[in-house]
């Protein structure tokens, strides 16, 4: 043990050192000249939430889909959907707030995001004289390009993008399938130039809804089990990757909504006349929903699936965003509603209240409510 107080002579030695040796080594200089001189905040650095965007701030990624605004505890972030004149929603965001006096840097937006749109941003310098409005942050301010986030988070930037690549082409090649070989169901209209087609052969209501839906598996409603006997039949069935067989579950129902893995089935059903006209009565397979479309109006897709058994109504009443704020894709609500394993009408974020009013209407008007 040395003597007392040789350690404040060796601290003060330290601080020698480095005061003088800085005016050689800019190495040991320890302060910056703020404002003159700022360093660059390291990676995993976090201040607030901003908006990407790739090339042009017109092609934000933000869908308005408001599954941020609805999962942010402190509720800080404001959301209301851009539309046309027509009403129709442009599936992006026309106000988009943040109050960042209110923000506690959480990060959960950008963790529950779908669309990598929101990321937390690094810059530190927020001070403002003014402590309401000036604390609120707009759309304009909260946009910043793509170039930017990978400047101040290179790897997660490269990370975020090469994930996006990778489901772009994921999308690309299952569209590329999915329009392969299946002669699809008849349409309306080509059902109408058809010759007289027997009743039989008539889109039915499908009160027992879809059997499988994106990997999604509801046994129909009317198959001769329990509640808990189908939910411990579906979780069975997805556990162990069956994908494709429900839909032969015995059923005295009509033909399911959903007809499973189109690509696999259009084959089959291309061999014979009978197949395509029992494709009639069907339900609309994944790949058949000329609905799923965002940029259509409810008008627009109401008519599309006017035709249509009950849960492709369901679906059309949709924002066709696939957002998943429901706890779904599209599909996977309206089959879930149309099965009756969902009440809740009301979890279409995007669709806001025109979906939930429309699919009271389709349910009373099939008599399910
Ligand atoms: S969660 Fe939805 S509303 Fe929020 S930033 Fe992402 S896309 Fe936009
Ligand atoms: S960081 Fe947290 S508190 Fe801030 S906007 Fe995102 S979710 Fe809300």
């Amino acid at each position: 043990m040395g003597a007392f107080g040789t350690g404040l002579f060796k601290g003060m030695a330290v601080t020698a050192r480095n005061f003088i040796g800085s005016y050689f080594d800019r190495e040991r200089l320890v302060t910056v000249q703020y404002p003159e001189e700022r360093i660059q905040p390291p990676e995993n650095s976090r201040t607030f939430p901003f908006l990407v965007y790739d090339g042009t701030p017109e092609n934000m990624r933000c869908v308005a889909c408001k599954i941020c605004e609805t999962e942010c505890p402190p509720q800080c972030i404001y959301i209301v959907m851009d539309r046309d004149e027509k009403g129709k929603p442009l599936q992006r965001p026309k106000v988009f707030d943040i109050d960042i006096s209110v923000c506690m840097q959480c990060q959960i937006c950008v963790e529950v995001c779908p669309f990598d749109a929101i990321k937390m941003d690094n810059d530190y310098e927020k001070s403002q004289y003014g402590r309401f409005e000036e604390l609120v942050e707009h759309l304009p301010d909260l946009l910043k390009s793509n170039e930017y986030y990978h400047r101040i988070k290179p790897t997660e930037a490269a990370a975020v993008d090469a994930r996006l690549k990778a489901e772009a082409e994921k999308k690309a090649k299952k569209a590329a399938t999915t329009a392969k070989p299946a002669p699809k169901p008849a349409t309306t209209s080509q059902a109408a130039a058809k010759p007289p087609a027997p009743p039989a052969a008539q889109p039915k209501p499908a009160p027992a809804a879809s059997a499988v839906t994106a990997g999604k598996i509801v046994i129909p409603e009317d198959a001769p089990f329990s509640a808990e006997q189908r939910a411990w039949l579906a979780g069975f069935l997805s556990s162990i990757g069956v994908t494709t067989s429900v839909a032969s579950v015995p059923s005295t129902a009509p033909a399911p909504a959903t007809v499973p893995a189109a690509a696999e089935q259009a084959p089959v059903a291309a061999e014979t006349e009978t197949a395509a006209a029992t494709a009639e009565t069907t339900a609309a397979t994944p790949s058949d929903a000329p609905w799923h479309d965002p940029g259509l109006s409810m008008a627009q897709r109401m008519e599309l699936a006017k035709d249509r058994p009950l849960a492709d109504k369901l679906m059309a009443a949709m924002a066709q965003t696939d957002c998943h704020a429901c706890g779904y894709d599209c599909r996977g609500y309206a089959d879930a509603i149309a099965a009756g394993t969902e009440k809740d009408l009301t979890l279409c974020l995007p669709g806001e209240s025109e979906t939930a009013a429309m699919l009271e209407k389709i349910l009373k008007e099939a008599g399910r409510l």
